[in-house]
């Protein structure tokens, strides 16, 4: 019996190693890994930039907590903002943890504008976490199942179609629009090119705050270091993990303007959040972004796989569709 809780069904392998797209199992049976860890593994496994920048700071400092300055934060903060045109950024330990801090800025906003029942429009069939908040947000029972009552301040509404966004803005109650740009979890579902651009112009014509919840789409799966990149936009708060620490925990929500003034000092925190660790890997996962030009290489190899996919199974009656963006990919059949 195991002494686990039941909440994972596992498939029955243990891997005990892995360099770039490969794992090695317990037995020695090699696999390519598609899958990389669910989006986390972008740089393939223990690349040795990563590997070494552990090494380096583990035999220096690992947690000190957000009581003092912590070396490597303002710097992934000040490196993140640049590339995403953000302002501030508050380091948490998980996507689900980014996706908190967003609802929790959301909520301070209507504080701000005299709402006493903030809602939040969020997309059917989104997933944005495992907490209270965030399943709440997500717009499928299958997470919700068993946990009643919901937050209800979540209003879910077709991915997609700008109609299901745009009949809200007599409401008043709305604060915000939270959408994963491309929906992950729901099965690499990718809206039409102009859709974010229109919730944008809803969000600002409305006063509403744009989240996005980058944690799959974001750190380059796309071919851009974001998703939304391929918009030309800036979203208000933008949430991030997974492939932010290639492996080690580490999420942020980065916020713009007025979003970026919510969380002032007793509002929010995490005891691990940004440790000395988690911030300089982060910021050699930066490096090797630059270093090794890797959007260009997902944008290559994205296009390689999506042509190899339709060339081989064209005609192929079982499948219905393949949908892919950069390293974003999946058949339905
Ligand atoms: N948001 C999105 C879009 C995700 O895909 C996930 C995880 O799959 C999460 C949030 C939750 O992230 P975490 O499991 O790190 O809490």
């Amino acid at each position: 019996m195991s002494n686990l809780m039941s909440n994972y069904s596992p498939l029955d392998v243990t891997f005990a190693s892995g360099s770039g797209c490969w794992l090695t199992d317990t037995s020695g049976k090699k696999y390519f890994d598609a899958l990389s860890g669910v989006g986390v593994v972008n740089l393939g496994h223990c690349h040795p930039k990563i590997t070494e920048s552990i090494i380096e700071q583990s035999q220096k400092l690992l947690h000190t907590s957000n009581w003092y300055l912590i070396e490597h934060q303002e710097e992934l903060a000040a490196r993140l903002c640049n590339l995403a045109d953000m302002d501030k950024v508050f380091f948490s330990n998980s996507g689900a943890e980014a996706n908190e801090a967003a609802i929790k800025i959301a909520r301070l906003f209507a504080r701000q504008k005299a709402i006493d029942l903030p809602v939040i429009l969020t997309a059917k069939e989104s997933f944005h976490g495992r907490t209270m908040a965030t399943l709440s947000a997500t717009g499928t029972s299958k997470v919700q199942a068993g946990f009643s009552p919901l937050m209800s301040e979540f209003i879910h509404v077709d991915f997609d179609d700008i109609e299901a966004i745009e009949q809200y803005s007599d409401n008043r109650n709305i604060v915000a629009v939270m959408l994963e740009p491309i929906q992950g979890e729901a099965g690499v579902i990718i809206p039409k090119q102009n859709y974010l651009n229109e919730v944008k112009a809803i969000c600002e014509k409305n006063d509403w705050l744009l989240i996005l919840d980058e944690v799959q789409s974001g750190m380059g799966r796309t071919g851009k270091l974001f998703a939304h990149q391929h918009n030309g936009l800036t979203p208000d708060v933008l949430c991030l993990a997974k492939g932010l620490g290639n492996g080690v925990p580490i999420g942020a929500c980065l916020a713009k303007g007025r979003a970026s003034d919510m969380l002032i000092a007793g509002t929010h925190g995490s005891t691990f959040g940004g440790n000395p660790l988690v911030c300089k890997v982060a910021l050699s996962v930066l490096d090797v972004f630059e270093e090794e030009a890797i959007l260009n290489n997902v944008i290559e190899m994205g296009n390689y796989i999506e042509d190899q996919l339709k060339k081989n199974l064209e005609g192929c009656s079982e499948v219905i569709q393949i949908r892919v963006k950069g390293l974003m990919a999946r058949m339905n059949y």
